[in-house]
């Protein structure tokens, strides 16, 4: 008899049920880890709803508050998921970008430190791009799959804030987010609408990381 297919949900609230404690931050490059368990990103612009997210993820309060503490928010935050002696995922919570005053340099610090982590980081699975989807992609949204698409990083786009966007209008989000998806190459075909608030999405988004870890595995 075949074997049942895995059950990505069921794995994917599992891994998430465990442990998950900050390790390190990196502000440059120098300071990167060496990885210690597979690595999934994500990254998006100022208010898109990183940190509700991190937290509904991991089910923690304030897992994401740690990147908010001064001198770490323009840093590479990484979490391990699982045990202290041998984490089974590592979250790496990347700066938002994008914010309306932030200059030039402090944008382009932002590509650099993206890019030098991105590139050759072998661990790196994938990165969620969260996109907020109330709205239209805004053109640095835009242009940061465009840097992924060059850095050869594959990539998923998690469209967030689904419980405030109408359910007639959702048709509308979704078709606009393919069709950004399809002039992108390195993008993952099918993105996520999640909400933080309602927690729709939630499970979807951890069954596709455990869906990576357990096809890296094998
Ligand atoms: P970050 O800057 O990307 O880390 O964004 P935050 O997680 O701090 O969220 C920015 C704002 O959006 C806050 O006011 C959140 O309460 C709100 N927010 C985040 N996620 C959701 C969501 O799923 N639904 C709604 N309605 N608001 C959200």
């Amino acid at each position: 008899m075949a074997n049942a297919p895995p059950n990505y949900f069921e794995l994917g609230r599992k891994l998430f049920a465990r442990e998950c404690a900050f390790v390190w931050a990196a502000a440059d490059a120098a300071r990167l880890p060496n990885p210690i368990a597979p690595e999934i990103a994500f990254a998006g612009r100022s208010n898109v709803g990183k940190s509700s997210l991190l937290n509904a993820l991991t089910a923690h309060k304030s897992l994401a508050f740690v990147s908010r503490t001064p001198g770490r928010t323009r840093a590479l935050n990484f979490f391990a998921l699982g045990s202290a002696e041998r984490p089974e995922l590592c979250l790496v919570d990347m700066p938002g970008y994008g914010y309306a005053a932030a200059s030039k340099a402090l944008a382009d610090s932002w590509a650099r430190l993206a890019c030098n982590f991105l590139r050759c980081r072998a661990a790196l699975m994938r990165v969620m791009l969260l996109i907020d989807g109330r709205h239209e992609a805004k053109p640095s949204d835009a242009e940061t799959m465009t840097l992924l698409d060059r850095a050869g990083v594959s990539y998923q786009i998690v469209l967030t804030k689904k419980d405030e966007v109408k359910t007639k209008d959702r048709e509308a989000r979704l078709a606009a987010t393919y069709a950004l998806i399809a002039k992108h190459p390195a993008a993952f075909p099918e993105p996520i609408f999640t909400s933080s608030q309602s927690g729709e999405g939630i499970g979807d988004l951890r069954a596709a990381i455990a869906k990576l870890l357990s096809e890296r595995g094998q």
